[in-house]
């Protein structure tokens, strides 16, 4: 008994606690999504190494996905406190719950790794971050292959349409729910280029308008929270005066968060309702800009044109 002991509960035990753990739920999920199909279910390489969470990580941390850009690599990260009740635990029964709950945090972090190589090239160019925990996509895939979160937002994806969907076995292959997300993600991107890049650009060159304004607006999916966030902006004003009058250039970077229980045919009306809101982070600078009296815009010399700055107020 003590010998059984200490041989299952030997460190280099552990890795292959993982290993195994990692090799059943890559079939689990091979034959989930690809049934009849010689197909590994990740194409790039991966590894799964244990981890002691800290302060620094949130307690309740189970798992943890990694990218590695430069070895084009994904890397899990699994509590040491599972990896331990499995191979400690006297009751074979109980090592068995740990086990088990080992693989729940892979399938769940196997489908981060599995949504950045399916999802995340897709309309990158209006939307990125669709492997993170609040995006639907993510939630979507997490779900059809019935999987597991902890993380709150769930309770928002819940209410979804998409979540529906799924929960009635609407989907009967991966390839279904796959068609069904790429013209999910098509509507999301059909939204944002209405709200991509706003500006007077036209009525300003007409002269109709006499203050010009640009507002740009970068989307991701969030990796917490549900709703539409404003996480960032950056606010540039150019104050100067034209024909004796005040006149103004204004500049402003926006990056939104867009949580899971936010549906496409949602996101302008919401958009709308919070473009004024205080964003998350926030920088906002404004210039006086004079111009040097001289008769011909020729004879300006850019480093006569002076800027004094009238606010740079910043929480970041
Ligand atoms: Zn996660």
């Amino acid at each position: 008994m003590k010998l059984d002991y200490i041989k299952r509960s030997c460190k280099t035990n552990r890795q292959a606690i993982l290993d195994k753990a990692l090799i059943e739920e890559l079939e689990y999920l091979r034959k989930k999504c690809f049934p009849h199909q010689k197909k590994s279910f990740l194409w790039e390489d991966f590894e799964i190494r244990e981890k002691v969470f800290d302060k620094e990580d949130k307690t309740d941390t189970l798992g943890l996905y990694v990218w590695d850009e430069g070895n084009l690599k994904h890397i899990i990260y699994i509590t040491k406190i599972y990896i331990w009740g499995s191979q400690k635990l006297h009751q074979s029964w109980q090592r068995k719950i740990y086990y088990n709950k080992i693989k729940m945090v892979i399938r769940h972090e196997l489908i981060h790794c599995f949504v950045k190589e399916q999802w995340e090239y897709k309309c990158k160019r209006f939307i990125t971050d669709k492997n993170v925990d609040a995006s639907p996509i993510f939630l979507a895939v997490l779900q059809f292959v019935d999987g597991y979160t902890g993380h709150d937002c769930y309770k928002g994806y819940m209410k979804t349409e998409l979540y529906k969907r799924i929960q009635n076995n609407e989907f009967k292959t991966y390839k279904k729910l796959h068609d069904y997300l790429a013209d999910y993600l098509w509507e999301f991107t059909e939204a944002i280029e209405k709200i991509k890049k706003i500006s007077n650009q036209d009525r300003f060159i007409k002269q109709e308008d006499k203050n010009y304004f640009t507002i740009t607006n970068e989307f991701k999916f969030a990796p917490r929270k549900n709703g539409l966030d404003k996480f960032m902006e950056v606010n540039y004003i150019d104050v100067y005066t034209k024909d004796k009058e005040t006149r103004k250039q204004i500049m402003i970077n926006r990056t939104w968060n867009i949580g899971c229980n936010i549906e496409p045919k949602d996101l302008i009306k919401l958009y709308n309702k919070k473009q004024d809101c205080q964003a998350q982070y926030y920088n906002n600078i404004k210039n006086l800009i004079i111009m040097p009296v001289c008769a011909n815009v020729e004879d300006m010399n850019a480093k006569d044109i002076r800027t004094i700055s009238i606010k740079n107020d910043k929480n970041f």
